[in-house]
């Protein structure tokens, strides 16, 4: 999936488990529910280099498990340190159920102790190559669907709504 579903699921994490609840701990929480695709940004600035084959190495347990042990060194309790955890898992989750077209197919959930791919597909996937092709119509549906589905909710329908602790000067205390 794109930042837009992994950082709602982020946002998720965030609205669930972190107890200070400040703008700091938001970025640590997007940061974690993204950073198995910093494959994907290497892959582009190393140009194609087969260490950062997208979803390959960086999208197992292990790597998210040991990215969110360090970030949970920036939290100060363990109900928003179990919730890091959670957030980065989501990343490996959300992945999983999204048709994958480009072999390998599927992610490696247990790497490096198994190689074994998983793949339940079933949402729709982006379409990557040029901007012309990333810019369709059909890639800004997508878009639209991930958002509606994984930023939205979470930003109106819990029941206490973010925009007040948004608006809140605690918010902004780093
Ligand atoms: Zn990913």
């Amino acid at each position: 999936m794109s930042p837009v579903a992994h950082s709602g699921l982020g946002l998720l994490g965030w609205r669930l488990f972190d107890r200070k609840k400040t703008v700091g701990t938001l970025f640590v929480y997007i940061l974690i529910a993204n950073a198995a695709d910093v494959d994907f940004l290497l892959h582009a600035i190393f140009k194609g280099h087969a260490l950062f084959l997208h979803q390959y190495y960086t999208h197992n347990l292990l790597f998210v498990l040991v990215l969110a042990l360090a970030g949970m060194f920036l939290l100060a309790d363990g109900r928003s340190r179990a919730g890091l955890v959670l957030t980065g898992v989501s990343h490996l989750a959300a992945d999983v159920i999204v048709v994958d077209t480009l072999p390998p197919v599927g992610i490696r959930l247990f790497y490096p102790l198994s190689g074994n791919f998983f793949n339940l597909p079933w949402f729709p996937y982006l379409q990557r190559g040029p901007w012309k092709v990333m810019a369709s119509t059909r890639n800004l549906g997508i878009l639209a669907l991930e958002l509606g589905i994984f930023v939205l909710p979470v930003l109106l329908v819990l029941p206490k709504p973010l925009w007040k602790r948004f608006a809140s000067p605690a918010f902004w205390k780093v």
